[in-house]
Parts: structure tokens; C-alpha cells; sequence
């Protein structure tokens, strides 16, 4: 979305001064403003649409250890420090869901293995592999090479790695239960104001939205897919990638873990009250699915029920159709900087690429951590 010159021109009434402003009302947005206010921060933010508009509120719900790839290449690629670092990064994530926001109370809260699936003999591999470097390096899994629930049924994998310790939850639930927690903790410290998109930063970096200056001392961008309108050379890294998905019913259906494919090309759970929710086959069309755009379309849409159809082996109910957008960073490693392109001290905390339920709030606390500190990523960025 652009803003014209017009819209910009009168000049901004003062908002109130707040210590921080976080720009973003999403996963990452909200628990960074809780990490602020618990270090004595007033906070301000700052959502362009409502309370969760992003991919926060149209993930598939799954709160999953790790990252897309595999252990094992993680391992390859960076080193065996950062890959155990973003692994225990998500499980520390999943305890500080459970701990300070109490999401087990939820009534969509299920504790429930996620399942890698290999359907080749050297995906296979690869997660023989990882489960003996996990286990090597004090993470819990399993290797499962037979199940009789309607996925191993039907799609007959090679093999899986079973994440034992994971979850999984309705996302919406999960940004409502983030904002009440935040509003009870630091009814004093905190301001969330929707409707308010930020539009640029003043010569001194403070956020100016239409109608209002925020003058602060700190900004954490928390955009993710939208990094770029703000912050064009940081922004620039993050790729915006479309997810599609599909709730449906079918008759006898049971999935005994939240299924992960194709390295998260697909993705498939079942909820309490027997629902499926389905996504993913961004791959099919890559280049249509890098787009900031919520839009469905037919055409991956139809391979979805097509994928449904043949995974599940039976007739299925649409309930619903929805796509969200990601901001995949480059390395596929949560990104916490510093935005040097504008005066004043603005950081970005984002590209999540497709786990940001499973590492949102830890990454928030570690960049509220950073910029308290002035120090920047503990992950490659590029
Ligand atoms: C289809 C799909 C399935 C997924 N499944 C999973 C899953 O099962 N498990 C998992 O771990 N992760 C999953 N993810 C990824 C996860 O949803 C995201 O990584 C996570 O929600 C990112 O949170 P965020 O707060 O960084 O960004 P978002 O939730 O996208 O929030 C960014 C917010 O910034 C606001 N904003 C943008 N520009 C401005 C501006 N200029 N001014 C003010 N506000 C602005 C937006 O309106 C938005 O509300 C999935 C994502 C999608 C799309």
C-alpha cells in the first residue's frame, strides 16, 4: 500500500511520548511490547489494520520446534551452534507460552508430537541424520517408521522425525490471549492503537502515522512481510511469501500428530472437534506466491483439495479458504538489526519464515535484549 503526497502533507499533532514505540500488532509486536514493559518501558503500538491482521491470525497453528529445514542441513549451513541455538531458541518459546501467557488454558491448546514426513529414500536420510544430532546435542525426538492413522495410511512416508514435546493452537486465540496478558501485566505501560499505520519516520526517526508524530526514544519494527515499505534496505531482505490454506471436514479422518512435508511445502493437523486444517504448495507456483497479497486463488486452491483429497482418501467439506502472507529472510534465521537507514535508534525484529509461532516471542525478548544492549543478531543474516 502507498501513501500519496497529499495524505502527508498537514503537518502531525504530538501523540503522547511513550519510551518505545513497537510498530505491528502481530506474534512478534505484542510480546516485544510485553519484554519493554517488564524491563519499566512505556509502550506504544502502532497497527496499520486491527490486532493480528497479519500472518498471525491465518497460520496453520502449529507450534513446532525448529526451523523449515532439517536438522542435519541447518547443522551444514551454520554450524552446529546456531542450528542447536534457533532449536532451543523454540523450545524456549514454547515454555514461555505455556509460562507467562498460561496458553495451555486455552480451549484450542493441544499437546500434540509434530511429525517431519520423508517420502524419499534421501529425505530419509537427511532425518536419520538429524535425529542422531539431535539427540547428540540433548534434544528429544524419535524416528517413526510405521503409523495407522490416516496419513501413514494413505501416504505410506519412508520415515519420520517426531518432535514429541510440541503443540498446537488456534492462532487467533493465541494473538488475543498475547494482548489480554500484555494489557493485564502493564495496563499503565502499554498503548495499542489500531488503524494506525505508520507511513514514514521524521528527520529524527520518530514514527509519524496521518494524523500523528510518536516521539519515543526507541523503535522496534515488527512488520514482517511489509519490512521493506518501512525500512527499504534492511526491508529489502525479507521476501513476502503467501500462504494458502484450508479448513474441511471428512468423515473418519484421524491425524495423530501435526504433519510437516515436502521441508513445510505442506503442511496438515487435525483440532479437538475433528477439523483439518491444510496449507501450503507454495512451491507449485513460487514465483505467483512471493506477494504481500491475502488473496486466494483458484488455482492453488484447487490444488489444495486436490492434495487433501489424496492425502485423506475420502470426500471432504471446505469450511474455509484463507491465505496469509510470511516475511521469509534470506537464511531462513530469525533477523533482529539495527535499521541504520534512518536517524535515531529504529531495529526490526522479523523474517520468521513460516515459524514464527514457534519462535515469535523468543525472538522478541532476544531483540528487545539486543537493543537494550546495542548489540545486533546472534544469527547470520545473509
Ligand atoms: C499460511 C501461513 C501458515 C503459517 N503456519 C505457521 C505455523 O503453523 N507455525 C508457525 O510457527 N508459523 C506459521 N506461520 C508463520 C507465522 O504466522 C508468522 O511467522 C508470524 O505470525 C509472524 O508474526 P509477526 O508478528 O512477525 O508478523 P505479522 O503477524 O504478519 O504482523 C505484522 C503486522 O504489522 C502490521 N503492519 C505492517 N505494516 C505496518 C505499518 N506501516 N504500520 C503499522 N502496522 C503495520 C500488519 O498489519 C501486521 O498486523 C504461517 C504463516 C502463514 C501465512
Amino acid at each position: 500500500m502507498s501513501i500519496s503526497h497529499w495524505k502527508r502533507s498537514p503537518v502531525p499533532m504530538r501523540a503522547e511520548p511513550s519510551d518505545a514505540v513497537v510498530i505491528g500488532a502481530g506474534i512478534t509486536g505484542l510480546t516485544a511490547a510485553y519484554e519493554l514493559a517488564e524491563r519499566g518501558l512505556s509502550v506504544t503500538i502502532l497497527e496499520r489494520h486491527t490486532l493480528g491482521w497479519g500472518a498471525s491470525s491465518r497460520n496453520a497453528g502449529f507450534l513446532m520446534r525448529g526451523v523449515a529445514e532439517s536438522y542435519a542441513r541447518c547443522c551444514h549451513e551454520f554450524g552446529r551452534e546456531t542450528a542447536s541455538r534457533v532449536w532451543r531458541w523454540s523450545e524456549e518459546n514454547l515454555a514461555l507460552l505455556r509460562d507467562r501467557y498460561s496458553i495451555t488454558d486455552l480451549d484450542s491448546y493441544q499437546a500434540i508430537p509434530s511429525s517431519i514426513v520423508a517420502m524419499s529414500e534421501s529425505e530419509a536420510e537427511e532425518l536419520r541424520t538429524s535425529a542422531n544430532m539431535l539427540e547428540e546435542d540433548g534434544f528429544e525426538c524419535t524416528l517413526q517408521t510405521s503409523g495407522d492413522d490416516t496419513l501413514w495410511t494413505n501416504v505410506k512416508p519412508e520415515i519420520a522425525l517426531v518432535n514429541p514435546n510440541d503443540a498446537a493452537i488456534n492462532p487467533w486465540d493465541l494473538v488475543n490471549r498475547l494482548k489480554d496478558s500484555l494489557m493485564r501485566a502493564h495496563p499503565d505501560k502499554v498503548t495499542l492503537i489500531e488503524n494506525a499505520e505508520v507511513t514514514h519516520f521524521d528527520p529524527n526517526g520518530h514514527p509519524l502515522t496521518r494524523s500523528h508524530a510518536f516521539l519515543c526514544k526507541t523503535v522496534l519494527v515488527c512488520t514482517n512481510a511489509w519490512a521493506s515499505e518501512l525500512l527499504p534496505s534492511l526491508g529489502a531482505q525479507i521476501e513476502p511469501n503467501r500462504g494458502q490454506m484450508l479448513a474441511l471436514r471428512a468423515k473418519g479422518v484421524t491425524l495423530d500428530a501435526s504433519y510437516y512435508l515436502n521441508r513445510g511445502s505442506e503442511y496438515i493437523r487435525q483440532t479437538h472437534d475433528g477439523t483439518i486444517i491444510l496449507g501450503g504448495m507454495r512451491t507449485l507456483r513460487e514465483t505467483e506466491e512471493q506477494t504481500a497479497s491475502d488473496a486466494t486463488t483458484h488455482a492453488l486452491q484447487s490444488a489444495l483439495d486436490g492434495y487433501a483429497r489424496k492425502v485423506l482418501n475420502t470426500e471432504i467439506e471446505v469450511i474455509a479458504r484463507w491465505a496469509g502472507t510470511m516475511g521469509f529472510s534470506p537464511t531462513g534465521l530469525p533477523i533482529i538489526a539495527k535499521a541504520n537507514e534512518h536517524p535515531g535508534n529504529i531495529w526490526f525484529c522479523g523474517g520468521l519464515t513460516g515459524h514464527g509461532m514457534s519462535l515469535g516471542a523468543r525472538t522478541a525478548k532476544a531483540a528487545v535484549e539486543s537493543m537494550q544492549a546495542n548489540k545486533p543478531s546472534p544469527f547470520p543474516v545473509s
